[in-house]
């Protein structure tokens, strides 16, 4: 009786490896490619298209010094009893066509894990039909982990550019990678001169000038000293003419004399009958009234000491 079991079993055998190839037309099975970085986790997927099975049994395939495999989940296209610790499997009571995905497996992407891609794949052990012995073939899928260049985090260097006389002082901040960027401005010092040296004396007609430096930058201010005039003295000659003799270079004019400045000349000089003639508007003093008697009163004041130097110098001339 063993004896015929035993050949019963092989005979099983030898149907089902026949049967293998074409029940398996059509059927493919996937594995995700996903993107994780170093010290994430991460959850690849295994899907089937159109595939009539009662069991099946996926052990996976990864580089676990990358990879540690943290559990497996049952997917949508699973029916049946499901069974996720090392390995994916499931069994069922009758044949199901599967669609979609069968499991999930999550796992850990190490710490240390350099960038790179990472294949996953499905080392399919068996799908089954329901009579226990048909076995379908549906190769051997990969899919992939790939941890990518970790971004670029910008780590900024501060070189501190300090402020001149003119030019503004900052900060730049720059990264290794080349970018940088300005900010902390800081106001020009502002020129620090010393005092004013005089390097060409004005006289009396010529303009002079003038500089002052910068103790900090050595920047040269110049300015120029205004020509300061003659500072004449003035004496009255008889034929109507003064002379006028400058107390600084000596520099000696004679002229006619100009009564400009209300009859008298720059020499002191007093146009003949000037104080005689009536000022009509004097007499026209307000008997009352504000501010106006009092400008009146200070104009006949200097009127009044106007005639007194006139007649004093008078006396001189006539000397
Ligand atoms: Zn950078
Ligand atoms: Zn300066
Ligand atoms: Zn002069
Ligand atoms: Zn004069």
């Amino acid at each position: 009786m063993k004896k015929f079991i035993s050949l019963l079993i092989v005979a099983v055998l030898l149907v089902s490896c026949m049967a293998t190839t074409a029940l398996a037309a059509g059927a493919t099975l996937t594995v995700s490619n996903e993107t994780a970085s170093a010290g994430e986790t991460v959850t690849v997927s295994f899907s089937i298209s159109e595939a009539t099975f009662a069991t099946y049994q996926v052990g996976l395939t990864y580089d676990s010094s990358v990879l540690t495999l943290k559990s497996i989940q049952q997917g949508a296209a699973t029916q049946g009893l499901f069974s996720g610790g090392s390995k994916a499997s499931a069994m069922n009571m009758a044949d199901y066509t599967a669609n979609g995905v069968l499991f999930t497996a999550t796992f850990d992407v190490a710490d240390t894990a350099p960038v790179g891609t990472y294949t996953v794949g499905a080392a399919v052990e068996n799908f089954t039909m329901a009579d226990a012995v048909t076995t379908l073939s549906v190769g051997v899928a990969s899919g992939s982990v790939t941890v990518p260049e970790a971004p670029h985090v910008h780590d900024y260097t501060a070189t501190v550019t300090e402020p001149t006389c003119e030019e503004k002082g900052y900060t730049t901040y720059t990264c290794s990678c080349g970018d940088s960027y300005k900010e902390d401005s800081v106001d020009a010092l502002g020129h620090s001169y010393d005092k004013w040296v005089v390097t060409k004396a004005a006289t009396c007609t010529e303009a002079g000038a003038e500089t002052r430096t910068c103790s900090a930058c050595g920047d040269v201010e110049t300015a120029v000293i205004p020509a300061a005039g003659h500072s004449y003295t003035y004496t009255v000659n008889e034929d109507g003419t003064h002379t006028g003799v400058c107390s600084v270079c000596g520099d000696k004019v004679t002229a006619a004399h100009e009564y400009e400045n209300n009859g008298y000349c720059v020499c002191g000089d007093l146009k003949a009958g000037t104080v005689t003639e009536k000022d009509e508007d004097l007499d026209d003093v307000p008997a009352t009234g504000d501010i106006t008697p009092m400008v009146t009163f200070g104009f006949v004041a200097v009127i009044s000491m106007t005639a007194a130097a006139a007649y004093v110098l008078k006396r001189k001339t006539a000397k």
